[in-house]
């Protein structure tokens, strides 16, 4: 199996060549068509499993396949949270190498960077939005952040944001965005407080376990 057999636009291939990717990971392999056909997805995978490459290269190819109108705002149109900084700027520096033959831009919100720096990023607007949940609600909070134009969410390690005691902002942070939208949820355990979220929160999800 080849990144050519999943139906990958040749941008993101050339992306993924330059990067040393020659085939899919398992977990691409199966998450990448179900994403593509706008499917939910529930995956049990573990960092270092290819999970990133799982969620973002679908993304980033339904994203460039929309016509946005030239010199119109950029809207966040995916929004992915996850745990830890650390998490959020790796996500962030793997997304930009996927789309580098692409228009979209990408920016990562998280705590402990001058919220200066952060503001100039969003006034230029962004498409895809990585984020850890207490900065991403402060902004939020602030009106500096509108997600009502977000079609694809991704909870990424779930399980870990539930034991770091983001669960609750994570919940006021998905009402913020519209019901009718695409979402992939990510945990390596399945402990009862994040399957009841899983049920409430992801509609025929396909699943993936590696
Ligand atoms: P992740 O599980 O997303 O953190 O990915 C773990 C590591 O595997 C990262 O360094 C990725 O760059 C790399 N990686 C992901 N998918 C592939 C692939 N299909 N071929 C080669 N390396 C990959």
């Amino acid at each position: 199996m080849t990144f050519n057999d999943l139906n990958i636009t040749p941008a993101i291939l050339k992306a993924l060549t330059k990067e040393n990717y020659t085939s899919p990971t398992p977990i691409q392999e199966q998450s990448i068509p179900a994403v593509l056909a706008g499917r939910d997805l529930l995956g049990c995978a573990q960092t270092g499993t290819g999970k990133t490459a799982a969620f973002s290269v679908p993304i980033i190819q339904l994203l460039s396949e929309q016509q946005v109108k030239p010199g119109s705002l950029r809207r966040i149109r995916s929004l992915i949270l996850t745990p830890t900084r650390e998490l959020a700027i790796q996500i962030s520096d793997n997304i930009q190498a996927y789309s580098q033959f692409t228009q979209l831009r990408c920016t990562a919100i998280v705590g402990g960077v001058s919220q200066k720096v952060q503001e100039r990023a969003l006034n230029q607007g962004t498409d895809i939005m990585i984020a850890t949940p207490g900065r991403l609600l402060d902004l939020i909070n602030q009106k500096r952040i509108d997600l009502q134009y977000v079609q694809i969410l991704v909870l990424d390690e779930a399980d870990r944001m539930l034991d770091m005691g983001f669960i609750h902002d994570v919940k006021k942070i998905i009402t913020k965005m519209p019901a009718k939208r695409q979402t992939l949820f990510f945990s390596a355990t399945m402990p009862p407080e994040i399957s009841k979220m899983v049920k409430s929160l992801l509609v025929n999800p396909v699943k993936v376990e590696i």
